[in-house]
C-alpha cells in the first residue's frame, strides 16, 4: 500500500484527502485533516477515485472518420491532422479564426500553458474559459471596488470566528458540505442570514433561531442589498471613521440608497420589511464597530449570474464597507469560488484580457515583462479577446476552429440549443479530455489526457491558498498530459517559444512571469509548496505569504476602497405577464457541474439519477401538475422536459432546475445568454418561462 496526500478533484474547497493505492492497484480515498474541510469529505469526494477506473476512459487519440464516427488513431496522426487543419483555417481566415476554450478545472500550470499556447503557438486573441460563467461578476466587482480579486481575502477559518454571516446566492450545504463546519459559530449566535429564492439545504441551516432566510424574487438581489445599506445608515450603524479613512465614493453611495427605503424594497423583492430590518441588525450588531466579534458577507452564483451581477457584487461590497468590515478581524467581503481551480484559473492568462499574474493584456509594461519571460517580441502577443459567451457566439462565422480543454460547454453554457448548432458549423473541434462528453460528440479530434491523481500540479483554492496536487498512480498507457500535448502542437505549428512539459518547470516559469503582478507567485515553487504550511498569494520572491489582504490598504494605487453607486436593472428576459414564472438553476448535493464525471459514478447517480423541476404546490396546482409528473419548462430559447418535484420551500412564482444533465432535461436549453456588460457573465439565474404538464 502506498499513500499520497492530495486534494479532491472537484470544487474550490479543495478538501484534503489521502489516496491509498493497494497492492492490487485499487485506489481508496479517505479524508485528511486540512483547514478547509476539517477532516470532512462530501459524497463526491469520497467517490472521486471511481472516475480513475471508468470503463469508457479514453486511452487513444480519436479522429472523426468520413462515416462520422470517432475512430482510434496514433498520436502522430492526430497531431498531424490538427496542425494541418489549423494551418489551413488560419491560412484562409487569419490567425483569430482558431479559438480556445479553457477551464477552471485545469491546474495552474495547464491554465498558464494554455494561455501561452493560444497567444504564441496559435497567435489568436480568442481565448476564454468556463470560469467566465462562474466567477467573472465577483471578480469584476472586487476589482473595481477593492482593487483586487482574491475570492476570500482571508482564511476560511475567519468565518468560523465571526458572529454573523450574510450568504447571498450560495447553497454550500449541497455544493461544499464540509464548509458547513465553519458556520457553527454564526449559527450559535443566531447570525446566519441566507438569501435564496429556495429554502435550500443551506437556508434550512437558519431554522430554529440559527438565523434568517430571505427569499427574494429572482433578479431582485441588488434592490435587497440597497435596502440593507439604507437601513444601516438610517439606524446609525455605518462606520463613519472607517468610511472616511479607508474609502472613497461613500457620499454618492449614501445618496443613491436614500431611494431604497424598506417598504419600496419589500415591494420589489417580496421580502417583508421586518425581515429586512432583522437581517440588517444581525449583521450590524456583530460588526467590529459595534463591538461584535465580526461579520462576513459572501456572494455566490445565485446573485452573480445576472446581467447586473457586477453591480450586485458591488452593492454587497458597499454594504461590507458601510459596516467597516473588510480588513477587520473575522470580517470582510468574499465570494465563494466554485470550480476546483476557479481562482488560479482566472489568474494566469486563459482569460481573454489577461496575462499571467493577473496582469492586463493591454498594459504595455505587463506585455513587455511577460514577453521577456516567453522570449518573444511584445508585439507577438495578440491583444484582448472577448468573453466566453461572445467567443462561443462567433463559432462557425469568425471562428472556424476550436480547442476545448477541461470543459463541457455543450451542457454548461447558456442557451445550449444555439451553441450546438454553432459547434456543428466548425471546421475543426479539438477536445482534450479523459472521458467522452457531450462536447466530444462534436469533436473532429479527441486527445486523451491524464487526470487529477495521475499527474503533478498546483491548484489555488477559494481562499487564494496555493496547493500541491500530487500524482498517486500512473496514467493508462496511451494517455498524455496536456502540457506534453501543447508543447508538441506548438512545435508542429513552428512556435518560436519554448513550452515546458514538466509541471514543476512550468510552475517556475509561471511564477517568474507573475512577478510583480497582483497574483504574484514568484516566491513559490513545487518544492516550497510541499510543506503545506499555507501559502496565500501574493507571495513575492523572498517575501511572506499573505493570508489576509486589505488589513492596511486596498488594491487601488491610493490604498482606498472605491465605492461605486449602483442601481438595479430588470432581468433581461422579463416577459411578464406572458411568461409568469421564473426559472432559476443550480446544483444538487451529489452531482458536480456538467456532470461529465459524477453522472458516471453509480453511488452518485442513485441519489440523483436525472434532471427535475422543483416547484411550489400552489404553482403545481394551478397547472394540475403532481409529484413525479413529466413537465415542461419553456423559454423563448428552448424547452426542458423533466419530472416534477413539489416543494413548499420554493417561491410560488419560481421553478428550479439543476444544470448537471444533458438531453431534454438540460437546464441550459432554456437559460439566457444575455450577459453582464462589465463582466461578460451570462444571466443563468433568471429567465421567464412557461410551464406545463407533458
Ligand atoms: Fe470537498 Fe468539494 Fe470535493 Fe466535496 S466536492 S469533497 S466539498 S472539494
Amino acid at each position: 500500500m502506498s499513500r499520497t496526500d492530495t486534494h479532491c478533484p472537484y470544487c474550490a474547497l479543495q478538501c484534503g484527502m489521502h489516496l491509498d493505492v493497494t497492492e492490487t492497484g485499487d485506489v481508496e480515498v479517505s479524508p485528511r485533516d486540512f483547514p478547509t474541510n476539517m477532516g470532512g469529505l462530501c459524497q463526491k469526494g469520497w467517490t472521486s477515485a471511481r472516475v480513475l477506473t471508468l470503463p469508457d476512459r479514453i486511452t487513444t487519440p480519436l479522429i472523426r472518420s468520413e462515416s462520422g464516427e470517432l475512430e482510434p488513431a496514433t498520436w502522430d496522426e492526430a497531431m498531424c491532422f490538427i496542425a494541418e487543419k489549423v494551418r489551413s483555417i488560419q491560412g484562409k481566415h487569419g490567425r483569430d479564426a482558431v479559438g480556445v476554450f479553457g477551464s477552471g478545472a485545469l491546474t495552474n500550470e495547464k491554465a498558464y500553458q494554455l494561455g501561452k499556447f493560444a497567444r504564441l503557438a496559435l497567435g489568436t486573441r480568442f481565448i476564454d474559459y468556463n470560469g467566465r460563467f462562474c466567477m467573472s461578476s465577483a471578480a469584476a466587482g472586487a476589482n473595481r471596488t477593492l482593487g483586487l480579486d482574491r475570492g476570500l481575502p482571508f482564511p476560511l477559518s475567519d468565518v468560523g470566528e465571526a458572529d454573523a454571516l450574510l450568504l447571498l446566492g450560495s447553497n454550500v450545504a449541497d455544493t461544499m458540505p464540509p464548509l458547513v463546519q465553519h458556520l457553527g459559530g454564526v449559527r450559535d449566535a443566531g447570525g446566519l442570514v441566507v438569501v435564496d429564492p429556495r429554502h435550500s439545504a443551506t437556508a434550512a441551516l437558519t431554522d430554529n433561531g440559527a438565523g434568517i432566510h430571505l427569499q427574494p424574487l429572482p433578479g431582485s438581489d441588488l434592490a435587497l442589498l440597497l435596502g440593507l445599506v439604507h437601513i444601516v445608515i438610517a439606524q446609525g450603524w455605518s462606520d463613519q471613521e472607517y468610511l472616511e479613512t479607508r474609502t472613497s465614493g461613500w457620499e454618492e453611495v449614501r445618496r443613491s440608497v436614500t431611494l431604497w427605503w424598506p417598504a419600496r424594497v419589500a415591494a420589489r423583492t417580496g421580502v417583508p420589511e421586518e425581515l429586512l430590518y432583522a437581517a440588517a441588525e444581525v449583521l450590524a450588531k456583530a460588526s467590529p464597530s459595534q463591538r461584535g466579534k465580526g461579520t462576513v458577507i459572501l456572494t455566490g452564483r445565485g446573485v452573480e449570474q445576472h446581467t447586473d451581477g457586477t453591480d450586485t457584487v458591488t452593492a454587497a461590497i458597499n454594504l461590507a464597507l458601510a459596516l467597516g468590515l473588510p480588513g477587520r478581524p473575522h470580517s470582510g467581503y468574499g465570494c465563494l469560488t466554485g470550480q476546483g481551480n476557479g481562482q488560479g484559473g482566472r489568474e494566469h492568462g486563459q482569460k481573454a484580457d489577461q496575462l499571467p499574474g493577473y496582469r492586463s493584456i493591454e498594459d504595455p509594461a505587463s506585455r513587455d515583462q511577460v514577453a521577456a519571460v516567453w522570449g518573444v517580441d511584445p508585439a507577438a502577443i495578440p491583444g484582448k479577446g472577448v468573453p466566453a459567451v461572445e467567443l462561443l457566439g462567433k463559432l462557425g462565422t469568425e471562428i472556424r476552429g476550436l480547442f476545448v480543454h477541461g470543459a463541457n460547454p455543450v451542457v454548461s453554457a447558456p442557451d445550449v440549443g444555439a451553441l450546438q448548432q454553432w459547434m456543428r458549423a466548425l471546421d475543426l473541434v479539438v477536445v482534450c479530455d479523459f472521458l467522452p462528453s457531450e462536447t466530444t460528440s462534436y469533436a473532429h479530434v479527441v486527445l486523451p489526457v491524464a487526470q487529477w491523481a495521475e499527474e503533478e500540479g498546483t491548484m489555488t483554492n477559494l481562499e487564494g491558498r496555493i496547493l500541491r496536487r500530487r500524482k498517486a498512480i500512473d496514467p493508462p498507457p496511451g494517455v498524455r498530459s496536456e502540457l506534453e500535448i501543447l508543447a508538441e502542437l506548438a512545435d508542429r505549428l513552428n512556435s518560436k517559444a519554448r513550452f515546458g512539459t514538466e509541471p514543476a518547470d512550468v510552475f517556475d516559469e509561471l511564477a517568474h512571469a507573475s512577478a510583480g503582478g497582483k497574483a504574484d507567485y514568484s516566491g513559490l515553487s513545487h518544492a516550497r509548496l510541499d510543506d503545506e504550511s499555507g501559502y496565500y498569494w501574493p507571495v513575492p520572491a523572498g517575501g511572506a505569504s499573505t493570508p489576509r489582504i486589505f488589513t492596511k490598504r486596498f488594491g487601488h494605487d491610493d490604498g482606498l476602497a472605491h465605492m461605486v453607486a449602483v442601481r438595479p436593472g430588470t432581468p433581461e428576459d422579463d416577459l411578464r405577464p406572458e411568461a409568469p414564472v421564473y426559472l432559476v438553476t443550480g446544483r444538487v448535493l451529489t452531482q458536480y457541474q456538467s456532470g461529465a464525471q459524477t453522472r458516471r459514478v453509480s453511488e452518485l447517480t442513485k441519489a440523483a439519477p436525472e434532471s427535475f423541476v422543483e416547484l411550489h404546490p400552489t404553482l403545481a396546482q394551478r397547472y394540475q401538475i403532481e409529484e413525479g409528473d413529466m413537465m415542461s419548462v419553456e423559454s423563448v430559447r428552448g424547452r426542458i422536459v423533466a419530472f416534477a418535484r413539489i416543494s413548499r420551500g420554493i417561491r410560488p412564482d419560481t421553478v428550479f432546475v439543476p444544470f448537471h444533465w444533458a438531453g431534454e432535461g438540460s437546464a441550459n436549453l432554456a437559460t439566457n445568454d444575455a450577459t453582464d456588460p462589465i463582466s461578460g457573465m451570462p444571466e443563468f439565474k433568471v429567465c421567464a418561462v412557461q410551464i406545463g404538464k407533458v
